[in-house]
């Protein structure tokens, strides 16, 4: 008996020495403005280089398909066109499809037929302009994403009113991260992280068998964080009213809309964070949640078992659903 606890003793540590002697996995990485926002992807392993260039091709395709402004994309088109059905690819379909599904959950918080109200405020486009009360009114009444016409089988959209319009900004991001993610894996990688500006992917942990450390950023601190998750394989999505806004006469004016009311949402939070099974899905209830603020928000997250969140709120509390797996609150 004891010879047989010896040699496996010995060859665990033989298996310990062999491990220490194999070079960690090469790293690449590399950084896009891709949705306008910097992206970058770091995989690691011998076919890195190549699989990430395949990761960065599939997350410009989708936003070809996705931007509101380049002629001729999906989104473009069926924006163009009032009163058509459009044929639009799988992956667009698949981003209004999910919309749609948050939409409905979170009683229209989220609504991608805000087209036309990012198209008044022009945030980060048109400097500090602040639309009148009448101006917004008449746009909110064309925002209403029950009237996207889906026909799922032929693969069509539609908008039955000339005005509307949709926008997928608050979904694509993290649509283009999983795709990013699901193109690594086809290339054998096994350990990568995504950051699409503040979307973040990780896979299978760090190469050295740690679990990745994803810090949130403090939302009125760039250097700082106030939280770290801890994951193997996951995503962390984050919005929040730090990054495209303007200050006008004391008054912060930011890139998330109420559906309802047409102004910036004003619901007392400042950033949230989210957790999914996907990243798509994770951006989608970041938006919605920001515009339900604490509250609401939460007791929607308490009843979606795979959905987690961290609510900042504008007097600085931290808010964190009950089961938020594996994260720890910076002092
Ligand atoms: P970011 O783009 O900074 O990551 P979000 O994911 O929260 O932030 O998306 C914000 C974008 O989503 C806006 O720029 C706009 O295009 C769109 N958007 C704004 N308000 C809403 C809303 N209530 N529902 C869906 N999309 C929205
Ligand atoms: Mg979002």
């Amino acid at each position: 008996m004891r010879r047989y606890v010896i040699f496996a003793v010995a060859v665990v540590l033989s298996a310990q020495l062999l491990l220490s002697c194999v070079p960690a996995p090469q790293a690449f990485e590399q950084s896009e403005f891709i949705m306008d926002t910097l992206v970058s992807i770091r995989a690691y392993g011998k076919r890195a280089p190549q699989a990430v260039q395949a990761a960065f091709a599939e997350m410009r395709k989708i936003e070809a398909l996705a931007s509101a402004y380049s002629s001729g994309s999906d989104v473009w088109k069926v924006n163009n066109s009032p009163g058509q059905m459009i044929e639009v690819s799988q992956d667009t379909l698949e981003m209004i499809k999910l919309a749609q599904q948050v939409s409905e959950q979170t009683d229209g918080a989220f609504d991608i037929s805000v087209f036309p109200l990012v198209q008044l405020w022009g945030i980060g486009k048109k400097g500090d302009y602040v639309p009148t009360d009448s101006q917004v009114s008449a746009v909110v009444a064309s925002v209403d994403f029950r009237k996207i016409r889906i026909d799922e089988d032929k693969s069509l959209v539609g908008l039955p009113e000339s005005g509307m319009g949709i926008d997928l900004g608050g979904i694509a991001k993290g649509y283009a991260a999983d795709r990013a993610a699901a193109v690594l894996a086809e290339h054998g990688i096994k350990h990568a992280l995504i950051n699409a500006g503040g979307n973040i992917v990780v896979m299978g942990g760090k190469p050295d068998g740690s679990l990745w450390r994803v810090g949130i950023q403090d939302p009125r601190d760039p250097n700082g964080y106030i939280a770290v998750v801890r994951m193997n394989t996951g995503t962390v999505v984050t919005s929040g009213d730090y990054e495209r806004y303007f200050i006008k006469d004391g008054k912060r004016y930011h890139h998330i809309f109420d559906p309802r009311t047409g102004q910036p949402a004003g619901a007392g939070v400042i950033a949230v964070s989210v957790t999914a099974p996907t990243s798509a899905q994770a951006d989608a209830y970041s938006t919605a949640l920001f515009v339900m603020g604490v509250d609401n928000g939460m007791k929607l997250v308490e009843s979606l078992p795979e959905i987690h969140a961290i609510f900042v709120t504008e007097d600085g509390e931290i808010v964190v659903s009950s089961d938020f797996p594996d994260v720890k609150l910076q002092n």
